[in-house]
């Protein structure tokens, strides 16, 4: 479980920096080894505080983040350094996070030198090929620079600079949402391959539910910073308990989606500065009363092996 202090969301503080503002609030979820745990939302629901949270890049105001039995909330950057290299992160964009003056090899080398991991060039030189070759790119690319690359190949590229350090702990943070559908196809399948095959455990992120439900093993729904469900995700698709996690489903146009009408998902996400009393889904839900906007509601275990924060289904009525 976990809490953010202001000072954290800056982006969103710069615009109003007098606000108090909390922006992940109630989140509590475990991932187990090899695993992925998906998480889906609207954009600024606190999906990328949450991932950021998880690798010890912000620090909690309240609450634990536990990774491999030690909680890392408290850490500080010497005693964090022997976990970070077993976590890293995959980004949206690749290239912002590249230097584009260096060579990809320079790029992929970078984890092993910073971690120390190899002491030689040659050594390193052969890592960085073997690298590049598990990501489906060829040694020879080592040469280039990542504006010669297409998208998917910079996804490439950031994968073998995460798979550098021998992580266990993978967070994606919209890996794939740049991406043209084939190509986001062969870098899920990629990510899968590699998650067999080295055992990684994933926290993948993404507003798009289709490709979240098709790589995770279990998904949590998050809404305006707090996470309001989260089953296995075949359950979660087949028996949706939260109506915001049915809106969110209701809108996908490429699931088999039995007997549901397809239907966008209607409303506006309240601000995170001001957000909503009681239940703060209630100005958009189709189920909400005096209780939900009075009152938050507590997380409650569903019968799926999932939990769910809704009055509604509390009181048997959703
Ligand atoms: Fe809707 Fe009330 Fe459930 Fe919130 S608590 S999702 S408003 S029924
Ligand atoms: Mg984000």
């Amino acid at each position: 479980h976990f809490d953010v202090s202001p000072p954290l969301l800056n982006r969103i503080l710069e615009r109003a920096p007098k606000q108090y503002l909390k922006a992940v609030d109630g989140i509590d979820f475990e991932i187990h080894k090899g695993e992925t745990f998906g998480l889906v939302g609207e954009s600024g629901c606190g999906k990328s505080t949450a991932a950021r949270l998880a690798v010890g890049l912000y620090a909690p105001s309240a609450g634990a983040i536990e990774f491999a039995g030690t909680d890392i909330g408290p850490l500080n950057r010497r005693q964090m350094a022997p976990l970070r290299s077993r976590m890293q992160m995959i980004f949206q964009d690749p290239y912002a996070s590249f230097n584009p003056r260096w060579r990809v090899r320079k790029i992929i080398a970078e984890p092993i030198r910073v971690f120390k991991l190899l002491k030689n060039d040659a050594e390193i030189e052969a890592r960085v090929a073997e690298l590049l070759t598990q990501v489906g790119l060829m040694p020879a690319d080592g040469d280039k620079y990542p504006h010669e690359f297409s998208g998917g190949q910079r996804q490439r590229i950031s994968i073998a600079r995460a798979l550098a350090s021998n992580p266990d702990f993978i967070v994606c943070d919209e890996p794939t949402s740049a991406l043209d559908v084939s190509v986001q196809a062969q870098i899920l399948n990629l990510m899968r391959d590699l998650q067999r095959q080295y055992r990684l455990t994933y926290l993948f992120i993404s507003h798009d539910l289709a490709v979240v439900f098709h790589i995770s093993d279990r998904v949590g729904v998050m809404y305006l910073g707090a996470m309001v469900e989260q089953a296995p995700a075949s359950e979660l698709l087949r028996n949706p308990r939260h109506p915001y996690t049915r809106m969110l489903l209701d809108a996908i146009p490429d699931l088999e989606m039995s007997g549901r009408a397809r239907t966008p998902v209607s409303g506006e996400v309240p601000s995170p500065i001001s957000p909503p009393s009681g239940c703060t889904f209630h100005p958009r839900c189709p189920h909400a009363n005096e209780r939900c906007r009075a009152e938050r509601p507590a997380t409650i275990a569903t019968d799926g092996g999932g939990q769910v924060a809704c009055h509604g289904v509390e009181e048997g009525r959703i």
